[in-house]
């Protein structure tokens, strides 16, 4: 497709939101389950106190914890999305902590009861890259031969020294590793990137987008960074350790990036938000799509869009 087919002139980015409507030609909404799953980065298979700025309040050991069987979570889910914007079919969004850390046969369980719905059309799959095992991958491969499958890897920083001064637990080349695996498998990707990080440069973040640029990623989530309550990002914040970005500067920020982005990259998420009770820092107290459209007021301002400052050759690639 070209940049025009792939970008709407108003929006000058390539939503996921659009893709979903052209790759499946009716209304699709993500759905938020949460599987019961825990996260290597928190039990001490590969780190312990997990991300700093992760929700210690939110963790269970080792062992998964009982949920709402996921058939009612998904319920709940779909008749919000139905009412609130009419969607049609679903995506069913294994979202919280990483939802491939668990035995095959518990995650072929869980997957394939969220695809039994008549109205799910498919699979997004929340993970670490260290968290991919061969089994897991035969899955998701085996599931996308004939039904819609995202992974959605957490790289948040391609910086590895900001990954370690963050607690993240990997590197970027098990990132890269990650991607090289998932990809030529019938398989979305896409990464999760996090802006704002203590000693993090403007220059050092649009690098990311470079990187993407020449990897297999098909989609993006993007959010400043934030603190919540029970976390070390909070601790930081209050002992002045560290400041978060400003509004206009991640603005700035975000828009910079997106034009070095690939249009066949589509955009899922540009803000990241938390309720008022444990959020700490900062307080923009803007509503999704309140962000969403300050970044498109920028990007129309500017008079640029997605991509337009990569050369023809890798905007097209
Ligand atoms: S990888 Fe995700 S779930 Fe695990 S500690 Fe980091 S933020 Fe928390």
């Amino acid at each position: 497709m070209t940049t025009s087919e792939l970008i709407h002139s108003d929006l000058r980015i390539n939503s996921y939101g659009s893709y979903l409507r052209r790759r499946f030609s009716c209304r699709v909404s993500k759905v938020n389950v949460d599987g019961g799953f825990t996260c290597p980065n928190r039990d001490g298979s590969r780190g312990t106190g997990g991300c700093i700025y992760c929700d210690n309040s939110s963790f269970s050991p080792k062992e998964t914890v009982a949920v709402i069987p996921i058939e009612e979570q998904m319920a709940a889910g779909m008749a919000y999305h139905r009412e609130r914007l009419g969607s049609e079919k679903f995506i069913v969004y294994f979202q919280k902590f990483t939802n491939t850390y668990a035995p095959v046969e518990r995650l072929a369980d869980l997957y394939r009861r969220a695809l039994d719905h008549p109205d799910v059309l498919g699979i997004s799959v929340g993970t670490r890259p260290d968290s991919l095992a061969p089994g897991a991958i035969d899955l998701l491969t085996e599931i996308a031969r004939d039904r819609y499958v995202c992974v959605e890897l957490g790289l948040q920083s391609m910086d590895d020294a900001i990954l370690a001064r963050i607690n993240r637990g990997h590197t970027l080349a098990e990132y890269l590793n990650a991607v090289e695996r998932l990809s030529g498998r019938g398989m979305e990707i896409c990464t999760h990137l996090i802006h704002g990080f203590p000693g993090e440069t403007r220059e050092g973040f649009l690098k990311t987008a470079r990187l993407i640029a020449g990897l297999p990623v098909t989609s993006v989530k993007l959010h400043q960074l934030h603190a919540v309550e029970n976390t070390r990002l909070a601790q930081m914040y209050r002992d002045g350790s560290w400041q978060p970005i400003g509004v206009d500067e991640y603005i700035a920020a975000a828009c910079d990036f997106l034009e070095e982005l690939p249009t066949r990259v589509s955009v899922q998420r540009l803000y990241g938000s938390a309720p008022l009770s444990i959020r700490v820092a900062p307080n923009w107290n803007l509503k999704n799509n309140q962000m969403w459209y300050a970044v498109l007021n920028e990007l129309k301002r500017r008079g640029s869009w997605q991509g337009c400052r990569l050369d023809r050759a890798v905007r097209a690639a």
